[in-house]
């Protein structure tokens, strides 16, 4: 950088040879051709001058935009690989935890850790342990299944604020509204685990770029397997459109639309599994009227109100797998969701 003198005498230059060529141009108006060769060294000169002006000033602005790029992405990528190399992903619940063991196989540098424990099931009404926060503070990413399942999520992004949150409810369309309440099972319908799929795979390759091969090989493989189950649980479910069907648990709400099956009676305390005696009758009441055949609850749910309901009239249980928990096998949503196909076949 050159000091405050010199700048000030290369302005002083700069200002002498404007003016010396003002007077020469004058000059050479007037005619005189004298000084001719001075003045053209000193054209020369000028010449020069502005042109390793002009070298500086291109050499400054490649090394501006050299270091803004280089800021830009290291904040992109926040804290990927800054401490040990890892790229530490935590989900957020089993159904998480499933695409993003399809999704991560195979990518090198790689830890996956699942928050919640397996057999926690939904997050509805979870509180946070000392374990979950623990296991948050070190990651570089968490990939939550959002529209409100994560109430908590404000308390982890908290104790990690460099953390990147991959929301896979991002594309979803048209989520269901259950007493202005968003309903969050959208994974129950494979078009919406279709999209949380896609959307976890377009994050990881951006977040964690060193294993974008991986992870689009990866995408594509799991994407082809879903589509061809899509067609399956299509074909052989298409002959319940437009059915009744009694659903005591709101995670298959989602599912149930994907059929074209017609939702009565939808419990939305699923995990409390509590009914009055009087939605109790009530719901019977209107099985018997309407001829309702099924009642669709988890197969992990309390079957005591499904029982009272199907002994008091035609209909029968279906107990159905929300893929809410089950075996860390890869394909352990795509055996929920044949283990569905298979249960519901047998609506008569
Ligand atoms: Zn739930």
């Amino acid at each position: 950088m050159p000091n405050k003198n010199e700048k000030t005498k290369s302005e002083k230059e700069k200002k002498k040879t404007k003016l010396d060529k003002k007077n020469n141009k004058t000059k050479n108006e007037k005619g005189n051709n004298k000084t001719k060769s001075e003045e053209e060294l000193k054209i020369e000169l000028d010449a020069k001058y502005s042109k390793y002006i002009k070298y500086v000033a291109i050499a400054i602005v490649v090394l501006v935009l050299i270091t803004v790029i280089a800021v830009l992405n290291i904040n992109r990528n926040k804290n990927i690989n800054k401490d040990d190399g890892i790229t530490k992903i935590v989900t957020s619940f089993y159904p998480m935890y499933i695409i993003a063991e399809n999704l991560v196989d195979g990518a090198s540098n790689v830890e996956l850790t699942n928050m919640a424990d397996v057999n926690v099931g939904c997050l509805h009404d979870y509180t946070l342990k000392t374990e979950d926060i623990k296991k948050v503070e070190n990651a570089d990413i968490f990939i939550s299944n959002g529209l409100g399942m994560e109430s908590f999520i404000s308390k982890l992004i908290e104790a990690n604020q460099d953390m990147d949150v991959i929301d896979s409810s991002a594309k979803i369309e048209n989520p269901i509204l259950d007493e202005d309440e968003t309903n969050p099972h959208i994974w129950t319908s494979i078009d919406n685990y279709l999209k949380q799929v896609q959307t976890v795979a377009i994050e990881l390759k951006r977040l964690d770029p060193g294993n974008e091969a991986i992870y689009e090989a990866n995408r594509r493989a799991y994407i082809a397997k879903l589509n061809r189950l899509k067609n399956e649980f299509k074909n052989q479910l298409e002959y319940l459109k437009d059915d009744r069907a009694i659903c005591l648990n709101e995670a298959f709400e989602y599912m149930g639309r994907d059929i074209g099956l017609q939702l009565t009676s939808i419990q939305t305390d699923h995990e409390e599994s509590t009914m009055s005696a009087e939605t109790l009758r009530n719901i019977i009441d209107m099985a018997n009227t309407q001829d309702i055949k099924i009642i669709i609850i988890d197969k992990n749910d309390n079957r005591a109100n499904a029982e009272t309901i199907a002994n008091e009239t035609n209909a029968e249980i279906y107990a159905l797998n929300s893929g809410l928990t089950g075996s860390l096998d890869k394909d352990a949503y795509i055996n929920a969701m044949k283990e569905n196909i298979e249960i519901l076949k047998g609506v008569n």
